[in-house]
């Protein structure tokens, strides 16, 4: 095995407000991890999927992922999800010395094409992000006012998958976690060793879902197979 996928799909959706955790909620009548697990089972660098869910869903799990030949482990995720992560980064075969992607399930539009580019720049540079470029003018605030304005050609917005040799994540976890570092995305763990993590260009239709009305933009860019904006 080469490359290994990591999806985590633990984490509650509160903001969603459905009856069930974020991931098992349909989206045109497909669970959004059936979905997103989907997408690495077409993209051909993938050979393997860990899948990281709340301990109370695996048994639904394993029925929901019955399409997906390459699903190879389902984990207990954490109470976070740097903890979710590190669960999942766990479950690799202690040999593997390939590219890990990790995916949030909440982002169940994401394409075979995203997550190959991520793993060419990965494999090639050890380390690698989606981003997207922001539209808005971006301040840095504090105690309500604004300290500064930010060059905004400078910044982006990191989506996943993210990509990484197994290695260099493992010790990226390992040191972020002697240091009681609180991580929002796997790059940042790569970031604080002072490797370069290779940036590649995201996509709108890759956005996170994690409103009603991100589910409702979801559904009509599904229904009408339009470009997302
Ligand atoms: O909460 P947030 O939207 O940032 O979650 C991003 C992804 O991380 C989701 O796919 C969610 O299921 C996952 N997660 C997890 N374990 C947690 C919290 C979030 O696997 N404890």
């Amino acid at each position: 095995m080469e490359t290994l996928a990591i999806l985590v799909a633990a984490g509650r959706g509160e903001r969603l407000a459905a009856d069930r955790p974020k991931a098992f909620v349909e989206l045109a009548g497909e669970a959004m991890l059936l979905r997103a697990a989907r997408a690495f089972e077409e993209a051909d660098v993938v050979d393997g999927v860990v899948v990281v869910v709340p301990e109370a869903e695996s048994v639904l799990t394993r029925t929901l992922l019955e399409p997906i030949s390459k699903l190879t482990r389902i984990i207990p995720g954490g109470a976070t999800r740097q903890e979710s992560v590190r669960a999942g980064l766990a479950a690799a075969p202690p040999d593997f010395r390939g590219v890990v992607l990790v995916h949030d399930a909440a982002r169940p539009l994401v394409d075979a094409g995203l997550i190959e580019a991520v793993w060419r720049a990965a494999r090639d540079h050890g380390a690698a992000v989606p981003l997207l470029p922001l539209v808005d003018t971006v301040k840095r605030v504090r105690d309500g006012v604004v300290v500064e304005t930010l060059d905004r050609d400078e910044l982006g917005a990191a989506q996943t998958p993210q990509g990484f040799r197994r290695e260099l994540l493992e010790r990226a976890f390992a040191e972020a976690e002697r240091s009681g570092a609180v991580l929002t995305d796997e790059a940042m763990a790569v970031e604080r060793l002072g490797f370069g993590v290779v940036v590649v260009p995201g996509t709108p239709r890759n956005r996170k879902l994690t409103t009603p009305a991100d589910l409702e933009w979801a559904e009509h860019v599904l229904a009408t197979g339009g470009e997302a904006r």
